[in-house]
């Protein structure tokens, strides 16, 4: 088998209906007339579209189908078509725990995390089993949850999941003095989380954009009222304190919006994301900073040119350019573009260099330890899959332990 690097997609989402619970889409229900036809659909297209923005009516319904479906007909789904067709060998799909935002956290449709039997974690562990050396997933660590660091920590060691996801915009701060006083619980779970991953070298992906999900309250300045919560600095004192490796989703957000507010704040976080990444790669101790570039729909829209323009000028620069990730966002993107009209721009404005650096070197130097699948990655697979796995074009095999090719 001819040996090659893969092509990532370090954010994505494997959701539907039945993992959001009821209580927040229906307080985030804003629904158009002619979309509601029955109840699910509309408290479906209530919730997208508070979460995405300008989307267009057909695709939408399209859109909502695969949010019905079974979580395993949407990751065979993603997997078979969307990667395929997008020529996408990786995807990290990000977990969403949304029950701490929701007034009412039992109000969900198939549970977050249950001990034993059917939960999200559990049917998105099935997913790595099912899709070997392609799913390589992150769980999502909200600090209000009772044992929220005991449950991530055990994923990440039995359960096929390989990184953190964090979300602090869902109502709480990611710095422990801070949330020291109003939770002093969630501060030590929070503390030790950023412990086992600063040691172990675990990546940490945290929403960092003016857009996205947010709490069950329904409200105009919501989103003013948690930029604070997604303030980069914010994450200054656990860096250093425990040198991690983050990536900052979605670099800050769309820096040319047409809103004044929402321009300015992510060009500010935009700037102060780069000098992050900068900062950790010329400073020892102050872990390792990266960032996506997932949801970036100026790479698709009228200012394309001018978008293509200033990456490629951040990508010349060596502060820079060992940070940036490629990701989609999928499925959030897919009411308006598929995974692969997502990827074209990049493959034709970007000199083919850079494309390796964000689809493959980046993302391997962010998800691994010198390019080396995490052994209990391996053991979930071979517990499953038994021994030997199956090869893939990207995966090579020294000394009984397993690597990404690069
Ligand atoms: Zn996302």
């Amino acid at each position: 088998m001819s040996k090659r690097k893969p092509v990532f997609n370090v954010h994505c989402h494997l959701l539907n209906f039945r993992f959001v619970p009821d209580k927040m889409t229906k307080l985030l229900a804003h629904i158009p007339e002619d979309i509601a036809d029955d109840d699910w659909f509309g408290v479906a297209a209530g919730f997208l579209f508070n979460v995405i923005p300008g989307p267009r009516y057909n695709r939408i319904r399209s859109f909502l189908k695969t949010y019905k479906k079974s979580i395993h007909k949407v990751a065979q789904d993603y997997v078979k078509k969307s990667m395929k067709n997008a020529r996408i060998d990786i995807c990290v799909p990000l977990m969403m725990d949304l029950e701490q935002a929701s007034r009412e956290p039992k109000d969900v449709n198939v549970p977050y995390y249950r001990g034993n039997g059917e939960s999200q974690i559990s049917l998105i562990s099935e997913q790595v089993r099912r899709f070997p050396w392609r799913v390589f997933p992150f769980i999502m660590f909200d600090p209000r949850r009772q044992d929220a660091d005991k449950i991530c920590i055990d994923a990440l060691r039995n359960k096929g999941f390989i990184g953190i996801k964090m979300y602090p915009a869902l109502g709480y701060s990611p710095s422990c003095r801070v949330l020291k006083k109003t939770s002093p619980a969630a501060a030590v779970r929070l503390g030790n989380l950023y412990k086992y991953c600063g040691d172990n070298q675990v990546p940490i992906t945290a929403h960092a954009s003016v857009g996205g999900a947010y709490s069950t309250e329904r409200d105009s300045n919501r989103e003013l009222d948690v930029w604070p919560l997604t303030e980069v600095s914010n994450w200054i004192d656990p860096i250093l304190e425990h040198n991690l490796k983050i990536n900052f989703a979605h670099l800050g957000g769309n820096y040319m919006h047409d809103t004044d507010s929402k321009r300015v704040q992510s060009a500010t976080w935009r700037r102060q994301i780069l000098n992050l990444i900068a900062r950790s790669r010329n400073e020892k101790g102050f872990g390792t900073v990266f960032s996506d570039i997932s949801f970036h729909d100026m790479a698709l829209g009228g200012d394309k040119r001018r978008y293509f323009r200033e990456l490629i000028t951040l990508m010349k620069n060596s502060d820079y350019s060992p940070g940036i990730l490629f990701g989609t966002d999928s499925s959030m993107i897919s009411h308006t573009w598929s995974e692969s009209d997502y990827i074209k721009p990049f493959r034709k404005y970007l000199p083919p260099k850079m494309q390796t650096r964000i689809f493959c070197d980046n993302p391997t130097s962010f998800l691994f330890d010198n390019a080396r699948i995490p052994d209990a990655y391996v053991k979930f697979l071979k517990s499953r899959l038994g021994d030997p796995l199956p090869e893939k074009d990207w995966i090579i095999k020294k000394n009984g332990k397993y690597y990404i090719v690069t």
